[in-house]
């Protein structure tokens, strides 16, 4: 009987265990973060340390749960990000270009919202414009994503705690009175993450974006230590919401310049950018650590970027460690050569020099066609009469180099834009185990809301 009742009871707690909703819910979405983004990162954090294999592994790739998700949308096989936001906020499918809205232009309310409604802090932040497509699918709801300017009113009257990322996409003209706006209703704008802590206090609700307005925070390879990190802004998003709500707080972090590296097919600098989003999920985990009866992580992307692929040709040679050797993103590459330039007109020891400095791209030890690619466009800036034309062409080395890059690394890109494979989904905490199996990305809210209780 003792046994019986002992068995009872232990039923009863886990089913009171299991029952219980989470209080704090994370919903980390690395846009274009491929599952070979994910692998690729680990691989290349193992030959760096002279390793085959995955001796560093990634945080979330340690979480018990995962699945495989789809990503198309209404219109297409292939996604963009307004209608693959608009399915991880919403759980409605809608053509691509559309936020927040059915095909039909019917409004439809993010998991943002039903958390909202029942007294949760709230949370939106990413690496690229606050009014981009990924974040604005949890608060806006408009016929195109690039409907900027309504999408930043609308991120006024979502009335949601904490906004942190890149500056709105906004006509600079118009940008003050924008600021003045969302002041007077009630929010703090804080610049840099320093500030963060010295102006919190008293602050209601909180926008938090780069020290001087720009719309994107730098690439990860790229930053000073003046920049925004992911991390720094899960922690203040979390210092902020934690003190906001007693009932607990819904929190999406998105790693939004996965996809611009992706986009531009610059391993090095995606790489860094999933390492960025790895250390912001670590403050989460970190978090997660302390109330594990009480949160839920979810982990996953809105689409692949890229067609990114850990191989190159024919042949068995994967060399991620190369990748090591950049310490630009291609971007910045082309400014640093037409500023260097600009100040002195290159020379070619000087602009090999450069490539090899900032690129880890050796001239001498190329095969003989990218040394005949290289020193032609060289020799076809110095024969520019045109400034422009010197500009565009001296750009072209950085292009060149970056595409160097990947060939030596022996990884390919099937695409500058995104692709239509499955994305992967980690998740740890109340709730996890009902992410599993092959699912839609439309499904994961929906499970948020039935574990969260919404
Ligand atoms: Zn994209």
């Amino acid at each position: 009987m003792r046994r019986f009742i002992s068995t009872m009871l232990l039923v009863f707690i886990i089913s009171v265990a299991t029952a219980t909703s989470p209080k704090y819910l994370f919903y980390f979405i690395g846009d274009g973060m491929g599952p070979s983004h994910v692998l690729g990162t680990e691989l290349f954090l193992g030959e760096c340390q002279g390793v085959i294999g995955c001796p560093q592994r990634l945080c979330f790739t340690q979480f018990p749960h995962t699945a495989f998700v789809t990503t198309y949308s209404a219109s297409n096989g292939v996604t963009d990000s307004a209608a693959s936001g608009t399915a991880l906020a919403t759980g409605h499918k809608t053509n691509n270009g559309q936020i927040g809205t059915t095909p039909d232009g019917s409004e439809v309310s993010s998991v943002a919202t039903w958390a909202k409604e029942q007294g949760y802090a709230i949370g939106i932040s990413t690496t690229v414009p606050i009014n981009h497509a990924t974040p604005a699918s949890f608060y806006a709801h408009e016929k195109s994503r690039n409907n900027y300017k309504e999408i930043a009113h609308d991120l006024l009257s979502s009335n949601f705690d904490f906004f942190a990322g890149g500056d709105p996409i906004y006509s600079e003209d118009n940008r003050d009175e924008l600021y003045t706006l969302y002041r007077n209703n009630g929010y703090t704008i804080v610049r840099g993450y320093n500030n963060y802590h010295t102006q919190k206090a008293g602050a209601d609700k909180i926008m938090l974006f780069q020290e001087n307005r720009e719309t994107q925070i730098p690439y990860n390879i790229d930053r000073d230590s003046s920049d925004l990190t992911l991390a720094q802004i899960t922690k203040a998003g979390i210092d902020m919401l934690s003190r906001k709500s007693d009932k607990g707080f819904f929190f999406m972090i998105e790693g939004g310049k996965i996809d611009y590296a992706s986009h531009s097919n610059d391993a090095a600098t995606m790489m860094h950018e999933v390492l960025d989003f790895n250390a912001a999920i670590a403050e989460a985990l970190e978090f997660y650590n302390k109330h594990p009866h009480e949160t839920l992580i979810v982990v996953t992307a809105d689409h692949e970027t890229g067609g990114f692929v850990l191989g190159y040709n024919s042949s068995y040679t994967l060399n991620l460690k190369t990748l090591a050797g950049q310490k630009l993103s291609a971007d910045s590459m082309e400014e640093l050569i037409v500023e260097t330039d600009k100040a002195q007109p290159l020379t070619w020891e000087a602009t090999t020099h450069l490539l090899q400095e900032h690129m880890g791209v050796y001239y001498e030890q190329l095969g003989d066609k990218e040394k005949k690619q290289i020193k032609e466009t060289f020799d076809n800036a110095e024969e520019c009469t045109d400034d422009k034309e010197r500009e565009e062409k001296l750009r072209q080395l950085a292009t060149y180099a970056k595409n160097i890059v990947s060939r030596t690394a022996a990884i390919s890109w099937a695409s500058g834009n995104h692709s239509g494979t499955y994305v992967p989904l980690y998740a740890i905490g109340v709730g996890a185990d009902k992410f599993k199996g092959v699912i839609d990305n439309t499904d994961i809210p929906k499970i948020i809301k039935a574990v969260a209780g919404f």
